[in-house]
């Protein structure tokens, strides 16, 4: 079976100590994962701050770091049977949802790696005809990037991919939950040829490796994906090195369906846009506002739907929806749906975790018409729950898509060109969706607001922000 290690300074390593990774599907522990402390997250940012500084990193031309970006590329599509095998078993994260995702992934890759050299400076038209003005972009330093445990192959791209272009060095932590595909990924690092230090790939607790980590004073930049609370502890943590900070943090989407929507399109979209990954996305359309007239017609479908939907055995192609990947997640949606029933949500199907072996929770429709004070309204369930609410008019359907303190994606079905347009304008929220849901791409800039986080991952914009700009002066 395979041994994982850490990545630091170009060697694998087995860490201080070794813990056990569980198996979602049966609970059970499957292997045992490397831990990286105090002393491996000094010497990884250390080696990252080598690299940074005296090379072979920066002597390279950004042409050169792009073609090794390409090659990383390259080897991720060989070995995605590997990389997608390894993310379905130690997250529980079905095999059909990431071995599509390795394709996309490595585009992300492909699209830095021709970014790398496009990455310009500008001449400044000063008002002295004896100077010559101008910005040069440069590389921000050694950037941390922290992820959390879903999607972690996706969640580093769109931090490794624009941070490696702009010539960054990077220390990249796993999540201690599922850290299996980016200790192999580590392995195509290494193989793609990038000099040691550049990435240095680990795996460990928050309080004994995030929180060194993030105080390092070496570190000028943190790239964080996951929860509004940790994240807290993340700007709290940059206030000791003055790093900063793009933070990838939770969602409430609203998905919000009107009466003359296409009702099967937006319930296909609906379906997928909350029960995909088992619910465990940050994008999951998980508030769903339907205008009343339509509700029940298009709850029957949502029904009909979610009680179809396959749930089973993660690594079996057909699976559609897989376990939890944790029992805490589990526990915690356990606990979120009771808060609702109190204040009089009620379960139109699921509800309830499966009896057995695994953390499987099955897709599960909330309806808090009546139950404006429901949780489940506001707080991240981060599984496969939708809470169900309705509006009689526009208006009001904009007031309750804005009634949260996030702000990531938002969801529009209407056949009404304009007032799509309006909804736009009026969603306050980093991305909108009509008549579609989900849809992402490497040249998109993706991120949110307020508890959602702040800073662009994807696109040119994400890359920029790995540079600084230095103002040249020359007296001709
Ligand atoms: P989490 O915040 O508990 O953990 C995320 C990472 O932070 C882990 O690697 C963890 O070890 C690390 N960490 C914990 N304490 C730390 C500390 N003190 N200092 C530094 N690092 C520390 O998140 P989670 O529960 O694993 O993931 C779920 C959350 O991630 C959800 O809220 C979800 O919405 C969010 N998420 C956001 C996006 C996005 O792009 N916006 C994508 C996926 C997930």
């Amino acid at each position: 079976m395979d041994r994982f290690q850490l990545y630091i300074d170009g060697v694998f390593e087995d860490g201080a100590a070794r813990f056990p990774s569980l198996d979602p599907a049966t609970g059970a522990a499957w292997t045992d994962m490397p831990e990286a402390r105090e002393d491996e997250v000094n010497r990884a940012v250390t080696a990252a701050h080598r690299a940074f500084i005296t090379g072979p990193w920066p002597k390279m031309t950004a042409t050169q770091r792009g073609k090794l970006l390409m090659k990383l590329a390259d080897l991720m599509a060989e070995a995605a049977p590997d990389l997608a095998r390894l993310e379905t078993r130690d997250t529980g994260k079905i095999i059909r949802e990431t071995t599509a995702q390795i394709t996309y992934v490595a585009d992300y890759y492909r699209y830095y790696a021709g970014l790398a050299d496009k990455i310009e400076g500008a001449h400044l038209p000063i008002d002295k005809p004896d100077m010559e003005v101008w910005l040069r972009r440069e590389p921000v330093g050694v950037v941390a990037s922290i992820v959390p445990w879903n999607s972690q192959l996706f969640l580093s791209a769109v931090k490794l991919g624009p941070a490696l272009a702009a010539g960054c060095t990077v220390v990249l932590k796993a999540s201690e939950d599922g850290p299996a595909p980016l200790l192999h990924f580590a392995r195509l690092i290494h193989a793609a040829g990038f000099p040691p230090g550049v990435v240095n790939i680990l795996t460990g607790f928050g309080a004994t490796c995030g929180q060194v980590l993030t105080t390092h004073p070496k570190v000028a930049h943190i790239a964080f994906t996951g929860g509004p609370g940790t994240a807290r502890a993340v700007v709290r943590n940059s206030a000791e090195n003055l790093a900063s900070t793009s933070l990838e943090l939770g969602g409430k989407s609203p998905f919000i369906v009107f009466d003359d929507a296409d009702l099967d399109s937006a319930a296909n979209a609906q379906v997928s846009g909350i029960f995909a990954a088992t619910g465990q996305s940050c994008v999951a359309g998980s508030r769903l506002l339907v205008q009343a007239g339509v509700k029940d017609a298009f709850l029957a479908k949502l029904k009909e739907k979610a009680e179809a939907i396959r749930i089973a055995a993660p690594d079996d192609m057909a699976t559609e929806v897989g376990p939890l990947c944790t029992a805490r997640q589990r526990d915690h949606i356990i606990a979120t749906i009771a808060a609702s029933q109190a204040k009089g949500a009620k379960v139109i199907t699921g509800g309830a975790p499966l009896p057995g072996a695994g953390f499987y929770f099955p897709p599960t429709i909330l309806d808090c018409s009546s139950a404006p004070e429901a949780p489940a309204l506001a707080e991240e369930f981060f599984g496969p729950v939708l809470a169900v609410e309705s509006f009689a008019t526009e208006e009001e359907a904009l007031e309750k898509a804005n009634a949260t303190a996030y702000g990531l994606a938002s969801g529009v079905f209407t056949r009404s060109l304009t007032r799509a347009h309006r909804m736009i304008r009026g969603i306050r929220a980093g991305v909108v969706w009509v008549n579609t849901y989900r849809a992402v791409s490497p040249i998109a800039p993706f991120g949110g607001h307020g508890l959602s986080g702040h800073g662009r991952e994807g696109g040119l914009a994400a890359a920029l922000d790995y540079t600084r700009t230095k103002t040249v002066w020359l007296r001709t």
